[in-house]
């Protein structure tokens, strides 16, 4: 029949006018990434973290750089996290090796930049500093309080063993 394309076109065409949208206005609209998406910048709850490194021996790209600390207690902290992500390969493994589950991803699919150096991502935030210097200063004094329970627990069996050994010899 003459026109059957044609009305078959306006068809298609006015179902999709008036049909549901799928399209949507990037980038001031994101589209919600599944709960299985990799991608984006690493996140670490740093609390949770021990510094144990275990993340990046497990990374095959070398894109994880870490820098640890111990505090007067002998706990260790992170003082800086750096993500390569133009290295990384978004394989996951880093996640899956924290022993303390700590690392995720934020999904933020939007990471291009122009520059190479702008990939390198620090995970570690202004507030996780923050966090790290009450704890070194909290160990400090944990460590000073400590000391002076052994000293005293040592000076009260010096005198123990120096009363005991009186009374031997009497
Ligand atoms: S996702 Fe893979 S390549 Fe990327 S930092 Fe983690 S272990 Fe390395
Ligand atoms: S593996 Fe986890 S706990 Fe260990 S340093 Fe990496 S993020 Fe921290």
């Amino acid at each position: 029949m003459f026109g059957k394309g044609l009305l078959t076109g306006m068809r298609v065409t006015i179902g999709h006018v008036f049909g549901k949208k799928v399209t949507f206005c990037y980038p001031e609209e994101k589209l919600e990434m599944t709960e299985r998406f990799r991608g984006g910048h690493l996140t670490m709850d740093y609390k949770k973290c021990i510094g144990c490194q275990l993340c990046a021996m497990a990374c095959p790209n070398k894109a994880l750089t870490l820098k640890a600390t111990q505090d007067a207690m002998k706990k260790r902290h992170l003082t800086s996290y750096v993500h390569e992500m133009g290295r990384c390969l978004y394989c996951n493994l880093c996640v899956e090796a924290c022993p303390t589950k700590t690392l995720a991803w934020d999904k933020n699919y939007a990471i291009s930049s122009w520059h190479r150096e702008d990939m390198n991502h620090q995970v570690l935030t202004d507030d996780d500093m923050k966090y790290l210097e009450k704890a070194m200063e909290d160990a400090k004094v944990a460590a000073a309080k400590k000391a002076e329970a052994d000293a005293a627990k040592k000076a009260e069996e010096a005198a123990k063993a120096a009363n005991d050994g009186g009374g031997a010899a009497n």
